[in-house]
């Protein structure tokens, strides 16, 4: 039980990548009724919490019997999102996983998974979000639009004052790179326009300046040579720089080619002056995700244990390539909605088979699921840990108390995993 009204200071904000860990819950009787300083975002799904959630049509102790049942049986269960929960509950769904020899993939593999390929081929030239706040004197958003995604993004972090940077306006440059003028490079210092599809054109010309070498051409990805040329030097000219990056750049064509460029540009910039660069993740525990299923397995998603130890394979045990393979006969999901952001022919297979759904809320893919589990909110109904953008650990306070009967995605999972080994033996 939660243990009194009042308000609740220091709360992190479970909704995406920033982590903000400054918000103010205001609680009278197991009901929250203001939240201070979260964006729109936050205060909606604070605010709302209660609403829209997940009709479970059997009690608790029976579906998680019936869900248990199905994954007994099946030949090749995929689970699959672990994004929007804490770090225990990943840790119960690749026990179930390596339990039945099953595949566990997390939703990197539709966003940032790229940027994990780019990282192990070239290394992490990675920033820290309080470092560029006191330190960056240089930010490029490159196709991101945080803004929009991220509100308080450029406002904690790269608008905000620092250490060594007194004024964020006057100190530092922030510049976005976008195929189209979003919000955030409309309140940019400066916005670079470059033609769709042309990162990896522009970043390799980018590496090639820096090193001196002259191009035999006017213009490349719609920039021309003086503006390759003018970029590099205030990158090179920047005190510390920070390039964040957005699925604009690791979903575009060239992808995790494109993650491997920039980090070698970053490498580059790092023999003139100092730079580091960051994802800018959504969901707020996508790279928990990673992290977790990296100190568990080995590798950080797409992990099968077919073999009974597990063996990592993107595009092989990703989840979209395996259900538009028509693989999995079983998918367990876990706070993530595949059925809503999949496409077309891997939705098609998904709900061609018993589809076990925990979630707290309804969405698209518990209309499909053969179970639906309600569970609680990490962060606001139950406590946890997850990972900011930037690497940094932090620990979600619970607020308020969850539905009557309803228990965190970490219990759920040990349940069915329970259930499971009985059923085997
Ligand atoms: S920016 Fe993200 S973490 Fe911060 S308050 Fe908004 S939704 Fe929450």
């Amino acid at each position: 039980m939660t243990e009194d009204s009042g308000l609740k200071e220091n709360i992190v904000c479970p909704f995406c990548g920033c982590l903000c860990d400054d918000i103010g819950i205001s609680v009278e009787g197991n009901k929250i009724t203001e939240n201070k300083n979260g964006c729109s975002i936050s205060q909606a799904r604070f605010l709302n919490h209660h609403d829209d959630r997940l009709p479970m049509d059997s009690p608790l102790k029976d579906l998680v019997k019936r869900a248990a049942e199905i994954i007994v049986k099946s030949k090749r269960l995929l689970i699959y999102g672990l994004s929007s929960t804490e770090n225990d509950a990943h840790r119960e769904a690749y026990k179930i996983a390596e339990e039945v020899g099953g595949v566990v993939d997390n939703t990197s593999s539709v966003c940032h998974g790229p940027t994990i390929l780019g990282s192990q081929e070239s290394g992490e030239p990675i920033a820290a979000l309080a470092e560029t706040r006191h330190r960056a004197d240089l930010i490029i958003y490159w196709g991101s639009n945080p803004q929009f995604a991220h509100p308080r993004h450029m406002s904690r972090y790269t608008r905000a004052p620092g250490l060594y940077i007194k004024d964020g306006k006057k100190d530092r440059q922030i510049w976005v790179v976008d195929v189209r003028k979003t919000i955030s490079a409309g309140v940019a210092d400066r916005f670079i326009k470059i033609t769709s599809g042309s990162d990896l054109e522009v970043i390799s010309a980018l590496r090639a300046i820096a090193r001196g070498r002259i191009l035999e051409v006017d213009s490349v990805g719609g920039l021309s040579v003086g503006e390759l040329t003018e970029l590099v030097e205030a990158m090179k000219s920047a005190k510390y720089g920070v390039l964040f990056f957005g699925l604009g750049l690791t979903q575009s064509k060239g992808r995790h080619r494109n993650i491997d460029a920039a980090i070698r540009l970053i490498q580059d910039m790092n023999h003139f002056t100092k730079w580091g660069m960051m994802p800018m993740r959504g969901h707020y525990n996508v790279a928990g995700a990673n992290k977790t299923s990296t100190w568990q397995t080995g590798y950080p998603y797409a992990v099968d244990y077919a073999r009974g130890y597990p063996r990592y394979q993107p595009g092989e045990y990703t989840a979209v390539d395996m259900l538009v393979r028509g693989e999995p006969d079983v998918v367990l999901n876990i706070a993530a909605d595949p059925a809503a952001h999949f496409p077309r022919g891997a939705v098609k297979h998904l709900a061609s088979v018993p589809v076990i759904n925990l979630d707290p809320k309804r969405n698209m893919t518990s209309l499909l699921a053969k179970v639906n589990i309600q569970t609680a909110i990490a962060g606001i109904e139950c406590d946890g840990a997850a990972t900011r953008m930037d690497g940094l650990p932090l620990y979600l306070k619970k607020v308020v108390d969850p539905p009557e009967g309803i228990l965190p995605d970490r219990d759920v999972l040990r349940m069915i995993y329970e259930e499971v080994r009985r059923l085997k033996k």
